[in-house]
């Protein structure tokens, strides 16, 4: 699309862009994407990108004059039957029509995308040789070009547990939350496994994949000691906010080339963990180099997960107690 004299684009236009990138049919069949609000013939000069359509977010967009926010996350994804101004994300979908922002959500069909949401938090890692780690089942409208959730490549130089975790810390959008991983911190890793946003779902796709980390955000207890106790790969951690950001920076200048639009890409921590304190440093035998793959409980330590003898009454998931002991 020629940008030099053409007159600039409408919310159309702009939707057309994105959902050539971005076609709706790949979006998860629970997932709720494409225009939210706004006219189709509203004339377009700034986009605003968001992870997340808050009122900060909201306010941002207005201060900076733009016409129209994209955002990752569906502002609506569950059926409402009122967005009385009363009521939270009703103010917003009043704020927006009142002040004519239109907006735009790429989810699910922007993470399966190539390039997409998991290409751009690789890139950030330094990874190369990108693979998808879970491809759409053939058939399925996303098959095919490499597109798929999360992305699989090689570090750029081996590192430690310890090492990639400082280096994801370092390289990703800062976070009250920063990174936490498990597993041996002295473990070597050569291949990562990343998925933006909540990768829970995903762990066994790691797993098969026989990479040796896996960088995701929203990882519970159960499931992830569960992988590690069954051999699996070495898990990192991140802020959700902080995996989904980095293709902000992707997505902002795919509009501006393909339509000549100013961009504003939002470096707002929308991340509902606001505080963090790490724990006094210990002054006990246990320390925290203990090799996790030791089914012994550390010298002094008097109680551990894997001690449990019985889960919780409404645990969904059982103790790893109960798995067979790693090869
Ligand atoms: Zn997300």
């Amino acid at each position: 699309m020629s940008t030099t004299g053409s007159p600039p684009p409408t919310v159309a236009d702009v939707v057309a862009v994105l959902e050539r990138r971005y076609p709706p049919a790949w979006a998860e069949q629970w997932d709720r994407v494409g225009l939210v609000l706004g006219e189709p013939t509203t004339v377009v000069r700034r986009v605003a990108c968001v992870v997340d359509v808050v009122p900060e977010t909201v306010a941002e967009a207005l201060t900076v004059g733009a016409n129209m926010i994209v955002a990752h996350h569906p502002l609506l994804l569950r059926g409402v039957s009122s967005v009385a101004p009363t009521t939270y994300k009703g103010r917003i979908v009043h704020q927006l029509i009142r002040a004519d922002v239109a907006l735009h959500v790429a989810h699910t069909n922007a993470d399966v995308a190539n390039p997409g949401v998991s290409d751009a938090l690789a890139a950030r890692l330094g990874l190369t040789g990108l693979r998808p780690l879970h491809p759409p089942a053939p058939g399925s409208p996303a098959h095919g070009e490499g597109r798929g959730i999360g992305r699989i490549g090689e570090l750029p130089h081996p590192m430690t547990l310890a090492e990639l975790t400082r280096h994801a810390a370092d390289v990703l959008p800062p976070t009250a939350w920063g990174v936490r991983a498990a597993g041996d911190p002295s473990r070597v890793i050569r291949t990562v496994a990343v998925s933006g946003g909540s990768g829970d779902g995903f762990l066994a796709d790691a797993t098969a994949a026989g990479v040796d980390a896996f960088l995701t955000a929203d990882l519970r207890h159960h499931p992830a000691g569960e992988h590690l106790a069954e051999g699996g790969p070495a898990l990192l951690d991140a802020a959700h906010w902080a995996t989904e950001r980095p293709w902000l920076d992707d997505l902002a200048a795919h509009l501006r080339a393909t339509l000549g639009v100013e961009t504003y890409v939002s470096d707002l921590d929308t991340d509902p963990w606001s505080v963090h304190a790490a724990s006094p440093p210990s002054t006990g035998p246990a320390s925290p180099a203990t090799p996790q793959e030791n089914h012994t409980p550390a010298p002094g330590a008097t109680a551990t997960t894997r001690g449990r003898t019985a889960p919780a009454q409404d645990d969904p998931h059982p103790a790893v107690d109960d798995k067979e002991p790693r090869p």
